[in-house]
């Protein structure tokens, strides 16, 4: 990089809006965290713990948060940051896991007039230090996400994902790779591309499928389905123009799942809303944590209603029914 350019950066670190500094750092946050994540699983001990029936936590789940906390709180330390594994930050982090630089073609985007004065106590950060963990538990690595998502009051605004894993499989390729997106102001990382027009395509849990999830999958009459891990990954799929929809039909995804996938996702105009009503889900610091409603998500160019329309009333009714706020 030439002098030039640092200086431009470094300048345009202190003074772009503060959304912007916030996607920008997550950026690099994201990055750090998945040479985490990377580098326990070459050490090959996963320190794995059981948080609950079919849901575990392992060594890079909490090193990969310890180090995004550490480094956006030191950063922004007036906005609300909620991570799956705990909002504690550690007083002992390593020194390299706190990471202070930002991605200069984030922070130079132009911002929209409605977020351009967006304050820190405006913002919630939600955090899944690593997204897919039953796949990484598996070695089914490219499922692996880091999910670090922006929402400014009850909406999810900015996100990245980052795949640690991207092209672990093509010898010679750049390893890992981060896409990001702000509503009304830019994406990066990734081409988009056309959900299939031919064929139905739906992308759904690999790990936590039920009968519920299961009649709302068959509702949709897909020609084909595409079980994977994690709400990065699927969303990604859509991202991509891979699959037309993401239909989950269970309350156990929360909002560190969802927030930064739905930003990402509304930047290109898709759309990712609960089962029972159709909305978007809320993103504030009290919201309850569990999605309780489910997740539809469509590709953007998808008649999102139609897939609305198509949940059978039973499976809106159970869902309805283990609900226990607004959203
Ligand atoms: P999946 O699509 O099953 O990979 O889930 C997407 C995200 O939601 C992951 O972070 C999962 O850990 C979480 N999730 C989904 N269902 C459950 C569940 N029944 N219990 C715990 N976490 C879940
Ligand atoms: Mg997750
Ligand atoms: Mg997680």
């Amino acid at each position: 990089m030439s002098p030039n350019i640092t200086l431009t950066s470094l300048k345009m670190a202190s003074t772009s809006p503060l959304i912007l500094r916030v996607v920008a750092t997550s950026v690099v946050v994201a990055n750090r965290a998945g040479e985490i994540i990377r580098d326990i699983m070459s050490k090959g001990d996963l320190g794995i713990v059981e948080k609950g029936k079919n849901d575990l936590q392992t060594e890079a789940d909490r090193s990969a948060q310890c180090s995004i906390i550490a480094s956006l709180s030191s950063q922004f330390p007036g906005v609300k940051i909620i991570g799956e594994e705990g909002d504690s930050v550690s007083s002992d982090v390593p020194s390299d896991w706190n990471v202070t630089d930002s991605d200069p073609s984030v922070l130079a985007l132009k911002c929209p007039d409605n977020l351009k004065s967006v304050k820190e106590d405006e913002l919630v950060i939600w955090v899944d230090p690593l997204d897919g963990t039953s796949e990484y538990t598996q070695g089914l690595l490219d499922h692996v996400t880091v999910l670090i998502g922006v929402a400014v009051g009850n909406k999810a605004v900015g996100g990245v994902i980052h795949q640690p894993y991207y092209n672990y499989l093509k010898e010679g390729a750049p390893l890992g790779r981060t896409i990001w997106g702000i509503i009304g102001c830019g994406w990066g990382g990734f081409t988009i591309g056309s959900a299939p027009k031919d064929r139905r395509v739906i992308t759904t849990t690999r790990s936590h499928l039920d009968a519920t999830v299961q009649s709302a999958l068959d509702a949709m009459t897909p020609d084909e389905v595409l079980r994977v891990g994690g709400a990065g990954h699927k969303v990604m799929l859509l991202l991509e123009g891979k699959a037309n929809a993401y239909v989950f039909a269970s309350g156990g995804c929360k909002k560190w799942d969802t927030c930064a996938p739905e930003a990402i996702l509304h930047a290109i105009g898709g759309k990712l809303t609960d089962m029972v009503q159709g909305e978007s889900y809320h993103y504030h610091a009290e919201v309850e944590h569990r999605n309780s409603r489910g997740v539809l998500a469509t590709a953007p160019g998808e008649d999102h209603s139609w897939y609305f329309s198509r949940i059978p009333e039973s499976v809106r009714q159970l869902l309805s029914g283990s609900s226990t706020s607004s959203r």
